[in-house]
């Protein structure tokens, strides 16, 4: 692995909205329909475990059963990963599985994953692709303690040691499809600025887009092939 010449992408909702996948944070997302507090935090998992793990069961069937696919910026992600001659790594926000889809390898969850479990007996993940019921038990222990592997309002994002280390020694910076308000993600650009080539992909302007060298407007199909061309070039 080089010291420099690392490439960081940082992936968020826009990158998989054009695969059909419902989005949490738009105003027609999740959060418009079903209340935070009730379904996405330690508390709430507390008072009312099976209303939590249904919300989780669903959209992890939405994942599967809509046969939801990469689109052409998740393909041209693991294209980069394939062909570039230094490190890449995708650090996503988000908890669908379509960068792992597309080929990509060096995915870091930092909000975790839809198709997991975790073990309060034992902390093991475990790959976990159907309903989480109150009866499921843990492949690690046997024990029935399993929540969606997830990082709930209130907890600790994950990985959060390597993705410093990774912003520590990277070239370029690029944030893709990601709103610049949810911490401590929007925060990463702060810890590249002025060190390494920063390019923001959006749709929109983002809360931090003042903040990069580069922001390119338009459809994450679009703006993310094209910049893997030319770091390919
Ligand atoms: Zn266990």
């Amino acid at each position: 692995m080089p010291e420099r010449g690392a490439v960081v992408i940082l992936t968020g909702a826009g990158i998989s909205r054009e695969s059909g996948l419902a989005t949490f944070r738009d105003p027609d997302g999740i959060w418009a329909r079903v209340r935070i507090e009730d379904v996405a935090t330690p508390e709430a998992f507390a008072r009312d475990p099976t209303r939590v793990q249904a919300f989780y069961n669903a959209r992890r069937a939405a994942l599967r059963d809509l046969a939801i696919q990469p689109n052409a910026a998740h393909l041209a992600l693991a294209r980069l990963e394939r062909d570039f001659a230094g490190e890449v790594l995708v650090v996503t926000q988000n908890v669908d599985n379509l960068h792992e889809a597309a080929g990509s390898r060096a995915v870091l969850h930092m909000h975790g994953a839809l198709a997991e479990a975790a073990c309060l007996a034992c902390d093991a993940v475990s790959r976990w692709d159907g309903d989480i019921l109150p009866a499921s038990v843990c492949p690690a222990c046997g024990v029935a303690a399993l929540r969606p592997n997830v990082v709930w309002f209130g907890e600790m994002p994950f990985h959060m040691d390597a993705i410093e280390a990774a912003l520590a020694r990277c070239a370029v910076f690029a944030a893709i499809g990601t709103s610049g308000q949810v911490y401590p993600a929007a925060g990463f650009i702060n810890a590249v600025v002025g060190r390494a080539r920063t390019v923001e992909m959006t749709l929109e302007p983002s809360a931090v887009s003042p903040l990069f060298d580069e922001v390119r407007h338009g459809p994450a199909t679009v703006t993310v092939p094209a910049f893997v061309d030319e770091l390919l070039r």
